[in-house]
C-alpha cells in the first residue's frame, strides 16, 4: 500500500456538488480530523457509489491523502446513515447544527478520536429521547467546550464563589460560568450575558438531568440559551461561531 493511501472512519459534515458528476465532501474522521475529499463521478447514476454519500452519514473510507489540497476518494462503505434522525424535525436540525459546529472548529491532532466519539454518542443518543432534544444538544455543547479547554461551570459564582443560585445574574464569558449580581455590577456589561430566572433554572438542571421529558422549555429560553452558547464559543475561539441550522426551529 502506498504511504498516502489511508483508511479511516469518518462522518460526512458537508457535501458540495463539483464539476458535472463529482462531489466535494468534508469529512470528520477519527484518525485525521477534518479531511476534504473529491469523490469523482459519484453523481453519475452509473457510478457504484451513486447516492451513497449523505450528510451526517458515517462511513469507512479509503483515500489517497494529500496534505495541501483535496484528498481523493478511492473506496467508501456505509457504517450508519443515521436516517432515524430524520424522523423528527428537531433531531435532524440539531444533528445538522452539530455538524455545522464541527466544520467551524479546529482540532488538535490528539483530540480527533475523542471528538469523533462525542459526535457518535450525540447521534446515537438523540433518537432515544422523546422530546426536549435541545437539552441533549446543549449537553453536547458543554462537552465540546470542556474538550476544547474552557468548561462552563454552574455550581457557584465563578468570581467570588457564592453558591446561592438565586443571586446568579448572568453567564460570564471571561470566568466561564455563573456570575452573581454583586460581581457582575463591578465588571463591564460585555463580559457577561444577563439571564432571567427560567434560563438560570434550565442551565442549573443541565448538569444532572433525570427525566428529560418532564418539563416544558419555552421558545424564548431556547433562543436565549442557544445565544449564550454561540457567544461563549465565539468568545473563546476568537471567531464568530454560527448555528444557521437552528434558524428553522
Ligand atoms: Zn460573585
Amino acid at each position: 500500500m502506498s504511504q498516502r493511501i489511508k483508511k479511516c472512519d469518518a462522518f460526512v459534515l458537508k457535501v458540495t456538488e463539483y464539476s458535472n458528476t463529482s462531489q466535494i465532501i468534508q469529512f470528520f474522521s477519527k484518525e485525521f480530523g477534518h479531511i476534504g475529499v473529491i469523490a469523482k463521478g459519484t453523481r453519475n447514476p452509473k457510478n457504484k457509489y451513486y447516492g451513497l454519500i449523505q450528510q451526517l452519514g458515517n462511513y469507512e473510507i479509503v483515500i489517497y491523502k494529500k496534505d495541501t489540497t483535496f484528498s481523493l476518494l478511492k473506496e467508501i462503505s456505509l457504517i450508519d446513515d443515521y436516517n432515524r434522525l430524520a424522523s423528527n424535525l428537531n433531531m435532524i436540525v440539531l444533528a445538522h447544527a452539530a455538524a455545522e459546529l464541527y466544520l467551524q472548529l479546529m482540532f488538535e491532532e490528539d483530540d480527533h478520536e475523542k471528538f469523533y466519539i462525542l459526535l457518535t454518542q450525540f447521534y446515537e443518543y438523540l433518537p432515544r429521547v422523546k422530546n426536549n432534544h435541545i437539552l441533549i444538544f446543549w449537553r453536547f455543547l458543554l462537552r465540546v467546550a470542556s474538550f476544547l479547554g474552557f468548561s462552563l461551570k454552574f455550581s457557584q459564582c465563578q468570581v467570588c464563589g457564592l453558591q446561592n443560585s438565586e443571586l446568579f445574574h448572568g453567564i460570564s464569558f471571561v470566568h466561564n460560568g455563573f456570575i452573581c449580581s454583586n460581581c457582575a455590577g463591578k465588571r463591564t456589561a460585555t463580559e457577561h450575558f444577563q439571564i432571567n430566572e427560567s434560563t438560570r433554572k434550565l442551565l442549573l438542571t443541565l448538569k444532572n438531568l433525570h427525566d428529560l421529558g418532564s418539563f416544558e422549555i419555552s421558545e424564548q429560553d431556547i433562543k436565549t440559551i442557544n445565544t449564550i452558547f454561540r457567544t461563549y464559543l465565539s468568545y473563546h475561539l476568537h471567531k464568530k461561531i454560527h448555528f444557521r441550522s437552528l434558524e428553522v426551529l
